[in-house]
């Protein structure tokens, strides 16, 4: 008998997201991370227009938009001197609801999730790493160890790996890691040829 319909593993941005989502969903989950606690560097900074639409849904959106501010424009700076301002005007204007760039900090981003998922009754499970799973009988076996060295065995319907960039999920269901984070642009000179995708 499965404990839980869906073991998530790894509270970061993306396993936050799907617990909110699939407990909206009326289906039970649990959700576990190695790290002692939530990011406090706030690595992304921005929140794109696609994930405004989606917390729209979740009913996320108010606070996001309120805790964060849009950006207006770039200035750019180069050994002390002003060298130039770029208008960021309304990007995606009549696309989306959220035609502007959103500013608000990874760390504070996942606080706020982590919050939002406890109102709901769900606790991180903290310390909780995965160690590997097997699938038997139509579901699957995780083996999770804690902080203390103690090891259990969770069983559950799905599994869903949301262990970042050195996923111990993918490696062990060797699906690999294809794409990049950078693209070449073919115009600009090689110097300056990184851009964000
Ligand atoms: C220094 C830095 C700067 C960045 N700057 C930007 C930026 O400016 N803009 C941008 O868009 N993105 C940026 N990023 C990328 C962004 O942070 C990631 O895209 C985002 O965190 C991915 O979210 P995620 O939930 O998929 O994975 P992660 O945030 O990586 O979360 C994965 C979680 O899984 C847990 N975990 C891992 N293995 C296990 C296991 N075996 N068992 C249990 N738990 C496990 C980890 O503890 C972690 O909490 C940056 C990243 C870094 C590191």
């Amino acid at each position: 008998m499965a404990q839980t319909e869906v073991l998530i593993v790894g509270a970061g941005p993306s396993g936050l997201v799907l617990a909110l989502c699939l407990h909206r969903l009326g289906v039970a989950v649990r959700i576990v991370d190695a790290a002692s606690g939530p990011g406090t560097t706030s690595r992304a900074l921005v929140v794109q227009a696609r994930t405004l639409e989606l917390y729209r849904t979740l009913g996320l959106d108010r606070q996001v938009l309120d805790a964060g501010h849009p950006i207006l424009a770039l200035n750019l700076w180069a050994e002390g001197e002003h060298r130039a301002r770029v208008e960021l005007g309304a990007l995606g204007g009549g696309l989306t609801p959220h035609p502007f760039v959103h500013v608000y900090p990874q760390d504070r981003h996942e606080a706020m999730l982590v919050e939002r998922l406890r109102e709901a009754g769900i606790e991180v499970e903290r310390n909780c790493t995965l160690l590997g799973f097997e699938e038997h009988g139509g579901e699957v076996l995780a083996r999770l160890r804690r902080a203390s060295g103690e090891t259990e065995t969770c069983g559950a319907l799905w599994l869903v790996g949301c262990d970042g960039a050195r996923s111990v999920v993918r490696h062990l269901i060797d699906a690999g890691f294809p794409g990049g984070t950078y693209r070449r642009c073919s115009t600009w000179p090689t110097s300056r040829a990184t851009a964000r995708p």
